[in-house]
């Protein structure tokens, strides 16, 4: 089996009528075992969807998933005892310890009982949570007790771990911590992970390969530097000292030669610019032309936020913020 994941065609749509809202349009990629892969899209893209179908806590409406070699519609069970899923909120019992945690876990998967003990140590042992492995688990720290959910999914050995949004709420130490271990994860085990994140960072340092989900599709799929590597020439940043004036920086913006693919986001314009250091002179001349005060400016190498501009017409940052509303209309609607 070359790959751990294959989807093709996923097709979902929630509700009915005119409060019908299509979550998947044709979402299909394939995972290499052995590797992270992520499923980066901005809030409402279409991520957590896609995860509950391949891991049997959904159906599509059209479309087929293989997971670990197993067709998702037609042996869920045995899908469930070949994957480890890790929801974005915490599944483990805040009342127990974590040795009784991952004790119960054991059962609930029916290891025997000498595997329980010994791949429980094993797990604590990993993820630096021996120490803390007889203190009741709400005690812990956010970081320790997020490893102690990936310790849990891992406890029956699975093949494949998905992470929904693994480091969402967890400060920067335990982020990069939390990234260290989903390394060690494929690394040691030859565990294949899919992870979902909104974060461009993380996408890009963790995941061997990667799609960019917008909207229900997949716009863009490679390895993090393939996708950067796709675009040619700088990104200009500028930032405006008055948010009031974009629609005189953009028309500024315009005038310059070599601009492309200008873009607003608040008080912030975006360009494309085949040389940065060469751009940047006549595009300054331009806004202090238009009288544009500026509060910075910045030139930087393609970034994952600028493919996604590409592929889907509107920065990542204004796309998550429109799906985070999108929600909580469709909720409010559900
Ligand atoms: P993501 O995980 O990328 O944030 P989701 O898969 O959760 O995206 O959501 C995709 C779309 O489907 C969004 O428009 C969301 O509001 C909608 N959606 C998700 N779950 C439901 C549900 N249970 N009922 C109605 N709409 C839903």
């Amino acid at each position: 089996m070359e790959h751990a994941i294959e989807a093709d065609g996923l097709v979902k749509t929630y509700g009915k009528g005119a409060k019908a809202v299509r979550a998947l349009s044709g979402v299909g990629f394939a995972v290499p075992r052995g590797t992270v892969f992520g499923l980066l899209g901005p809030n409402g893209a279409g991520k957590s969807t896609t995860t509950k179908i391949l891991t049997t806590l959904s159906t599509p409406d059209s479309g087929t998933a293989v997971v670990a070699g197993l067709d998702v519609a037609k042996e869920p069970g045995r899908v469930r005892h070949a994957i480890g899923y890790v929801p974005q909120r915490p599944c483990f019992d805040p009342t127990a310890t974590g040795r009784e945690n991952l004790t119960l876990q054991g059962h609930v998967y029916g290891l025997p009982r000498a595997d329980i003990r010994s791949r429980g140590d094993q797990l604590l042992e990993r993820f630096g949570l021996a120490e803390a492995a007889n203190r009741i688990t709400k005690t812990w720290s956010g970081g320790m007790q997020r490893k102690l959910d990936v310790a849990l999914a891992l406890m029956h050995r699975p093949q494949v771990l998905f992470l929904d949004e693994p480091t969402t709420g967890l400060d920067p130490e335990a982020r990069a911590d939390m990234w260290a271990e989903i390394s060690g994860v494929t690394r040691a085990d030859g565990v294949t992970v899919l992870l979902t994140t909104h974060y461009l960072e993380e996408a890009d340092q963790l995941a061997d390969r990667l799609v960019i989900i917008d909207r229900g599709q997949v716009v863009a799929e490679g390895t993090p530097e393939e996708l950067k590597g796709g675009l040619d020439g700088d990104t200009v940043q500028v930032e405006l000292a008055d948010p009031g004036q974009q629609a005189a920086a953009r028309r500024a913006i315009d005038t310059v030669h070599g601009v492309g693919d200008v873009g607003v986001d608040g008080a912030r314009l975006h360009a494309r610019v085949g040389n940065g250091a060469a751009t940047l002179p006549g595009l300054l001349a331009a806004l202090e032309g238009a009288g544009v005060p500026l509060a910075s400016v910045t030139v930087a190498r393609p970034s994952l936020d600028d493919v996604y501009l590409r592929h889907a017409g509107r920065s990542f940052h204004s796309a998550d913020r429109a799906g985070l509303t999108d929600r909580a209309a469709t909720e409010v609607a559900a």
